[in-house]
Order: C-alpha cells, then sequence, then structure tokens
C-alpha cells in the first residue's frame, strides 16, 4: 500500500521530507524524531511504549520479591537477635553500622530475583515483606519482655527499610 516512490514526510512534521522510517510501527519519521535504539531507529511513541512494558513487574517478580526480602529480613533479624544477646553494649554499633550493607544486600538480593524491575508497587511490596519478615523476631521479643531485643529489631528495620527501598527505586533516578 506504501508507494515507496512518492516522497515522505515526517509524521510529528509534515513539512519534513525524509526515507527514515519507525523500524517498529513504520511511521516515516525525520532526523529529529527518530530515536536511535539497539534495534535500530524508532518513533519516541514506540520507544514510549517499550519502556511501558519494562517497567510492568509480572505477579511472579512480586512473589519472588516478596519472598526473597522476607525471607532475608527474617534471617537478618535472627542475626540482630544473636548479636544483641552476645555483644553487650557493642550490639548498638554492629546493628546501627551492618543495618545499611545488610540492607543493600537484601536489595540486590530482590533486583536480581525481579530482574531489576522497577515498578513502585513492587518496592512497597519488598518493603512490607522486609517487616513482616522481621515481625516473628519482633513477637519474640514482645513475649519475652526484652525491651532492648525490640530496641535493636527497630533499629535495623528502620535504618534497613529505607534503604532498601531507596536502592531499589534509585536506579531510577539514574537513568
Ligand atoms: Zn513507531
Ligand atoms: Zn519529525
Amino acid at each position: 500500500m506504501i508507494d515507496t516512490s512518492a516522497p515522505t514526510y515526517c509524521a510529528n512534521h509534515p513539512g519534513v521530507e525524509t526515507s527514515l522510517r519507525c523500524n517498529k510501527c513504520g511511521k516515516p519519521i525525520c532526523a529529529r524524531c527518530a530515536v536511535r535504539t539497539p534495534t535500530g531507529y524508532r518513533c519516541k511513541e514506540c520507544v514510549r511504549g517499550q519502556q511501558k512494558i519494562f517497567e510492568t513487574a509480572e505477579w511472579y517478580d512480586y512473589a519472588l520479591g516478596f519472598i526473597t526480602a522476607g525471607i532475608l529480613s527474617f534471617l537478618a533479624s535472627l542475626l540482630v537477635g544473636l548479636i544483641s544477646r552476645i555483644a553487650g553494649i557493642f550490639a548498638w554499633f554492629i546493628i546501627a553500622f551492618a543495618a545499611p550493607t545488610v540492607g543493600m544486600m537484601i536489595a540486590e538480593a530482590v533486583r536480581f530475583v525481579t530482574r531489576r524491575q522497577r515498578s513502585r508497587p513492587l518496592f512497597i511490596t519488598v518493603a512490607v515483606a522486609v517487616v513482616l519478615g522481621a515481625l516473628p523476631a519482633i513477637i519474640l521479643n514482645l513475649i519475652a519482655f526484652s525491651l532492648f531485643g525490640l530496641i535493636f529489631q527497630a533499629i535495623f528495620l528502620f535504618v534497613a527499610t529505607p534503604i532498601i527501598y531507596t536502592r531499589l527505586s534509585g536506579i531510577q533516578l539514574t537513568r
């Protein structure tokens, strides 16, 4: 149907003659409208559409992110409990210094299992999982009336959760 002999004009700039076409939708585009992608030149609309698909996390990304963050947070909370019992006064320092690192590790693990998906609901799901993962330890401390145990768990959560969240979502800012 497309007459290749007739001059084509950019879909966005009717005055600009062009031989370039978007390799996805076939729309004629001028050099100004063309976006160079690894698969060739594309119009801005197609590039945007592709990004939208890329940023949509699947249900299993939520499941994997939730399980990974939950399990790692649970393990971290056990570690926090262990440190608070054996390290005495140093537990404050150890937990305050280790929490950011542990937070980073959890974030990296989540990024790995979710194939670096970037979606806000996913970050929130992960943050919830981190809190839920620490819940058994918090409940145990409540039952045992261990005030320090509770404080240590709280320190860990207050330090690690925002770090995990910003580490996951921060990638968007550097794009
Ligand atoms: Zn296109
Ligand atoms: Zn154009």
